[in-house]
């Protein structure tokens, strides 16, 4: 697959770190499953990947992450 952002690279499998917004926490989650440019770096996450870390961040505001920066890693297996 093209990568649609540069045009010249190759989107792969690979990971990235996506940083949410939640009222006052940010929730940063390591280890993502994504397709990564070979050229440029440019990092695309499905649909379905995106919303279970919006969901994982939400649980993790309202269950008492404080209002400091959250980080999780080893979330390779949130594609399953
Ligand atoms: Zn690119």
């Amino acid at each position: 697959m093209r990568c649609h952002y540069c045009v010249s690279g190759e989107m792969r499998p690979g990971t990235t770190a996506i940083t949410l917004q939640r009222e006052s926490t940010s929730v940063t989650f390591h280890h993502v499953p994504a397709l990564v440019c070979d050229a440029c770096g440019e990092a695309t996450v499905d649909a379905k990947t995106s919303q279970k870390l919006f969901d994982l961040a939400d649980e993790m505001v309202s269950t008492g992450v404080p209002g400091l920066t959250a980080e999780v890693s080893g979330m390779c297996d949130i594609a399953a």
